[in-house]
């Protein structure tokens, strides 16, 4: 079977990520979190004093850097880690500090451009689910498979919280529901490749759907998808 590219954007813990991953793993592609790339870009700017008290960023100090911070993923028994120049940062860069100096970085258009090249590398042999906010519309317009996924901000922050503390770190309610605000208002509002619907990618609200019933959903979408394209060659 020709392979394809899998493009799942949407609002932040929409479930995506888990969905995307799932069904990466059953059909034997190659997964990528591009959330997870903006994450690591930010914890460096964190850790080398890029991020000033009141949130904002060195902006040309980090541009000037990006040639020094190098991205790439492991597949490990967690599933999959995130690596900083070598380094495994899957859990740090999952705080909630990082999540509030995230979209700041991500808005910057020289980061986003740097990145964005390093994802179409992954996807050059097509085989590949990416989840993010843009892929559908920057990263692989031409993708034969886009989804995008949505939820409600308290159901998004629901999910989240739970995330968060099962896994042991300190937070409220308030707090990550405000986070999500922030975020979904500074992806859709910034001026290079915002958050939005690809025009043909097929929308998900996921609201009230089990994770069994959406990973169905998205395997379901795979399967006549894929047997389109067979017949359309
Ligand atoms: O997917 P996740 O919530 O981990 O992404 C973290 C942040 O990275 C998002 O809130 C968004 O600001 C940014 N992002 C982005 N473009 C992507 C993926 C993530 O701007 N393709």
């Amino acid at each position: 079977m020709t392979p394809i590219i899998i493009a799942v954007d949407g609002y932040s813990s929409s479930g995506k990520s888990s969905m995307a991953k799932r069904l990466a793993r059953e059909i034997g592609y190659r997964y990528v979190d591009s959330g997870a790339m903006y994450r690591a870009v930010t914890l460096w700017a964190m850790r080398n004093g890029l991020v000033r008290p009141d949130g904002s960023i060195k902006e040309d100090t980090l541009i000037a850097s990006l040639p020094e911070i190098h991205i790439d993923f492991k597949v490990d028994s967690n599933g999959q880690s995130t690596l900083l120049n070598g380094e495994n940062v899957e859990h740090e860069i999952r705080t909630l500090e990082v999540s509030s100096h995230v979209s700041p970085v991500a808005a910057i258009p020289a980061v986003r451009h740097s990145l964005v090249l390093k994802q179409q590398e992954f996807g050059n042999k097509k085989g590949i689910v990416m989840d993010g906010r843009d892929i559908g519309t920057t990263v692989f317009p031409d993708a034969e498979m886009k989804v995008f996924v949505t939820a409600s901000p308290e159901t998004r922050a629901e999910r989240r919280y739970k995330e968060l503390t099962d896994k042991g770190i300190d937070t409220t309610f308030d707090e990550v529901l405000s986070n999500v605000n922030e975020r979904d208002r500074i992806d859709e509002t910034r001026a290079e490749s915002p958050l939005r619907r690809a025009d043909d990618a097929i929308l998900l609200d996921n609201s009230n759907m089990t994770v069994e019933q959406q990973s169905q959903w998205l395997k379901d979408l795979y399967n006549q998808i894929i047997s389109r394209h067979e017949n359309s060659k």
